[in-house]
């Protein structure tokens, strides 16, 4: 069983381990908008560098979700504003594996001389010439936090509760709480090992999903209300312009979750105009309909069940490029069975 839990590295994860090892000082980096997965593998990672005795400073595109706080024990975030990078001899990136996915950041670690490590769990995009020095890559992980758990097994550094809980926060951010598809055997033996260590699921529930804003439930209404079904109820879209953006709708999970509740609904595309005037689209599935394969066409990605990417404005032109390409996958597909939750 303990293959399970930790599979052996593949060839590239054996030079990974060894980059992690000889390196002395690190800067550790995520995408845009760092989610609960991006930001747990950070704080752990940060966490078993520090057990060996290495420097481990965190840099994101953008500041630390206050849902996400309880990380600061692990680690402190800092928030990239331009300029010269810290002195680091590695940099790895977690839950990335394009550093266009960090803004202006993937621009000054590309110039930087630093050796690079990518640490992830995406389908490579394709095309990319490997720009990485090494990479702990499985695009069948649940999270990437969970390959920072094997690298904490592979470098004998003993994980306490406070990676415990990085690394968890990890995993349920990206499992939907263990509901998606991704949720698999090693997942929950490695959960089971993080409560072992002191997570408290419960009180982990609170923190990151009971402190929303008292302003959600009426913000959710208005924007639940413009719910549109297409291709028969298969497609559901909800488009968000500009003037119903609020501070409460940070999150996207609720919206999103709610129109996958909906038993006919295989795809869910929730499109949002920014203040740019760009819009963000987050799209999942709970069917075999690549979502992913539909959010490369705009140029974005992620998973086969949960992926985004940014479309130009306006909205209106948007939602019609949106609709027209995701109609077109659906009825290019030759079944149509929901295959249950995998992402
Ligand atoms: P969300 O809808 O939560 O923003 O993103 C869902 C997943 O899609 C993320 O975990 C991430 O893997 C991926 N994703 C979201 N936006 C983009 C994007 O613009 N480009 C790429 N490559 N992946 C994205
Ligand atoms: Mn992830």
């Amino acid at each position: 069983m303990s293959s399970l839990r930790t599979p052996a590295p593949d060839p590239e994860g054996v030079r990974a381990l060894a980059l992690l090892r000889s390196g002395r000082s690190f800067l550790l980096a995520g995408h845009v908008r760092p989610d609960g997965d991006c930001l747990g593998a950070e704080a752990a990672l940060a966490r078993v560098l520090g057990a060996l005795g290495k420097r481990a400073r965190i840099l994101n595109p953008d500041p630390l979700d206050p849902r996400f706080d309880f990380l600061e024990e692990a680690a402190t975030f800092h928030a990239y504003e331009g300029g010269p990078l810290p002195e680091h001899d590695v940099a790895v990136l977690l839950d990335i594996n394009t550093l266009t996915r960090c803004g202006e950041l993937g621009l000054a670690l590309a110039a930087a001389p630093s050796k690079k490590l990518v640490v992830d769990h995406h389908v490579a995009s394709g095309g990319d010439e490997p720009w990485w020095d090494a990479a702990f890559v499985d695009a069948e992980a649940s999270a990437t936090g969970l390959l920072v758990w094997r690298i904490a097994r592979a470098l004998e550094v003993e994980v306490d509760r406070t990676a415990a809980t990085a690394i968890f926060t990890s995993i349920v951010t990206d499992t939907g709480w263990f509901r998606h598809s991704n949720t698999d055997a090693e997942t929950m033996a490695v959960a089971a090992e993080l409560v072992a260590r002191g997570v408290e699921p419960n009180r982990l529930f609170a923190r990151i999903f009971q402190r929303e804003h008292p302003g959600l439930p009426r913000a959710l209404g208005k924007l639940l209300a413009r719910t549109e079904y297409l291709a028969g109820g298969r497609l559901a879209l909800v488009d968000q312009p500009k003037h119903l953006a609020d501070e409460a709708l940070v999150d996207g999970d609720p919206v999103l979750d709610l129109l996958r509740s909906v038993g006919p609904v295989e795809v869910v595309l929730y499109l949002r105009e920014t203040e740019a005037g760009d819009c963000r689209l987050s799209a999942r599935s709970k069917s075999d309909f690549d979502v992913q394969a539909l959010a490369r066409r705009f140029g974005g990605g992620g998973h086969k069940k949960a992926a985004g990417a940014t479309l130009e404005g306006p909205l209106e032109r948007a939602r019609e490029r949106l609709i027209a390409a995701a109609l077109e996958d659906l009825g290019a597909r030759a079944s149509a069975g929901a295959d249950g939750d995998r992402r």
